[in-house]
């Protein structure tokens, strides 16, 4: 059958669900694109803000209109967190939560839904009690350079304003032994980035008495993976030996996204973080002291309990003052069952927006405050093999000149510049210095 998947959500998401989609072609399906008819529609679900829901639920009414008569399968956190809510809604046909979405290829090979048929599919029971007891390496390949490697899952922290602990239950992964299996595999498929993902990613092991740093070592030493991102890592966890250790590693980049919430003590407090401003500070001074031209990304959230102007401002400098590439930035909504909904001193809406405007235009200053100090410096660039065509020459528009367009490729530095250059289907999939120049950035990426 034909199958579209429409993902939404973090970099785990995405590699679950080209994972899925991977293993339902070499049963024999035909992946086409999200926006085209097809017989079984897949969509990966996140729940982190009430927005990402919002966006789910409209998604599943999308993939309803185009084919009325296709089957839609919901799964992922929304799926696991809100299952009795969207089994009702139009077009579902089954609802997967978090412990059983792995189990689709099987449950499309057991050829127990009539595809295209006009009556109802059977509903196999939604997943309603998560025992996350199991866990299952994932990753993405075949849409991108970089593989997105699922490596951890689930979370012990419960911060205040966080659902992702009852949609993916207790941290959770591997052995460190399965793990480089794994790696072993996704470098023999020619693979030359990864991307280690999680949702904790430094809890990786705790269960086990295995380390996160033992495993960044293991990794290291695979042949064939040239490159490895950590997508994220929570501050009290980034270590010192892991710093030193990603400073003098063989393939590990000089790349960090350290989730920051907020520059104030009494917002991080009321958020349930495990560190405060001091500890933040001490280790992004730690990374630039070994790796000065390391990209530091921050998550922050905008709105969140208690953070009046004072507190705000308190975030706004304390950003400013660190050496910090960009942010990503998250306006604070209320999550269903997570303590803050029990605090006071909530931030009347309008505020909240306000606020994530001021961190974005922050944001984009850090970010073209970074790209200077990189300017004139050569950095080692991993071409993708995306193509973009590019007007070069004059403005038609204003001039009725005729312009030249041009084929680029575009590719990231190890310190996440993205630069592009004339496309060259040998350098697909390689690495190459390249110096960083105003003519060669792409300026809007992050
Ligand atoms: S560390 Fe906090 S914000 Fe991150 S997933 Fe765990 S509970 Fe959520």
């Amino acid at each position: 059958m034909t199958i579209a998947a429409h993902t939404l959500g973090c970099k785990l998401n995405f590699a679950e669900t080209s994972d899925t989609l991977r293993r339902l072609a070499a049963a024999g399906h035909t992946i086409v694109e999200w926006d085209t008819e097809a017989d079984l529609y897949i969509i990966n679900t996140c729940t982190v803000t009430a927005v990402a829901e919002k966006k789910c639920r409209t998604a599943i009414h999308q993939a309803h209109r185009r084919n009325p008569k296709a089957q839609i399968v919901v799964m992922g956190c929304f799926a696991q967190v809100a299952a009795s809510d969207i089994e009702h809604i139009p077009g579902v046909t089954l609802v997967l939560g978090n412990d059983r979405k792995h189990l689709l290829p099987e449950i499309v090979g057991s050829g127990q839904w009539a595809v295209g048929s006009e009556a109802a599919a059977p509903k196999p029971p939604s997943t309603l009690n998560f025992q996350p007891s199991t866990f299952h390496l994932q990753y993405s390949s075949g849409d991108r350079t970089r593989t997105f490697f699922k490596i951890q899952d689930g979370c012990d922290y419960f911060c205040t304003y966080c659902a992702i602990p009852f949609a993916r239950g207790r941290s959770h992964s591997a052995t460190i032994e399965e793990t480089l299996c794994m790696a072993r595999r996704i470098a023999d498929e020619g693979a030359r980035e990864v991307v280690l993902t999680g949702v904790n990613t430094g809890t990786f092991g705790q269960q086990r008495g295995e380390s996160f740093l033992d495993l960044l070592r293991g990794l290291d030493a695979i042949e064939g993976i040239e490159r490895y991102r950590i997508s994220s890592i929570e501050p009290n966890l980034l270590t010192d030996d892991i710093i030193d250790f990603v400073a003098h590693s063989r393939a590990f980049l000089p790349h960090f996204h350290i989730p920051l919430q907020a520059g104030s003590d009494h917002v991080l407090s009321l958020m349930h973080r495990r560190y405060d401003t001091a500890l933040y500070r001490a280790k992004l001074e730690s990374i630039k002291a070994v790796m000065p031209d390391a990209c530091i990304a921050a998550d922050i959230m905008a709105g969140f309990n208690g953070e009046n102007e004072e507190e705000f401002r308190k975030t706004l400098d304390f950003v400013d003052a660190l050496p910090i590439s960009y942010l990503h930035v998250f306006t604070y909504s209320d999550r269903p069952g997570t303590a803050a909904l029990r605090l006071g001193e909530k931030v009347p809406i309008p505020v909240r927006h306000e606020h994530t405007a001021r961190l974005l235009e922050l944001s984009e200053q850090k970010h073209q405050a970074f790209i200077q100090s990189q300017l004139g410096k050569t950095r080692p660039v991993l071409w993708e093999s995306k193509k973009v065509d590019k007007s070069i020459g004059p403005d038609t528009l204003s001039t009725h000149q005729p312009v030249n367009v041009t084929t680029f490729m575009e590719g990231w530095t190890d310190n996440y510049i993205r630069l592009c250059r004339p496309y060259d289907a040998a350098l697909v999939n390689s690495v190459t210095p390249e110096t960083v120049e105003p003519a060669n950035l792409v300026r809007d990426a992050i």
